[in-house]
């Protein structure tokens, strides 16, 4: 059986999600993506989005777990499909590991 290693695991095939797998990858890092759904795209939709806008942070996508980094739209720039939580959490998680 092959075994097959990562440097990076990101939760949730969403807008942000995605862009975050293709910035690690381009990054150079092997990468997995899981998703609760069958069905990858994310969108969920209930009214949390649009109301619970991000709080801000010095480091908003970093968080004090080791290794742990935010992508989702809770995270500036906030929600839309543009997937740029994804981008710069994945630049963050790429600066930390070096
Ligand atoms: C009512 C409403 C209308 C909107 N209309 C528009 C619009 O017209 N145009 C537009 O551009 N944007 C719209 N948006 C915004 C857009 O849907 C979201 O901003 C965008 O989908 C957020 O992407 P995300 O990557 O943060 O996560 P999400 O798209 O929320 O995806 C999260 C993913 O994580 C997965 N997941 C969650 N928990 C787990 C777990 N424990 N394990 C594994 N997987 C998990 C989910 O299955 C999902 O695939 C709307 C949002 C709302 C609420």
């Amino acid at each position: 059986m092959t075994r097959t290693t990562y440097d990076a695991v990101v939760v949730g095939a969403s807008p942000n999600g995605l862009a975050a797998a293709v910035e690690l990858a381009d990054g150079g890092r092997p990468v997995a993506v899981l998703d609760a759904n069958e069905q990858v795209g994310g969108g969920v939709s209930d009214l949390r989005q649009p109301l619970a806008r991000p709080a801000p942070r010095p480091a908003p996508h970093s968080t004090p777990a080791r290794g742990l980094y935010l992508c989702s739209s809770s995270t500036p720039p906030g929600a839309d499909v543009h997937g740029l939580c994804g981008y710069l959490a994945a630049r963050a998680a790429l600066r930390h590991l070096g």
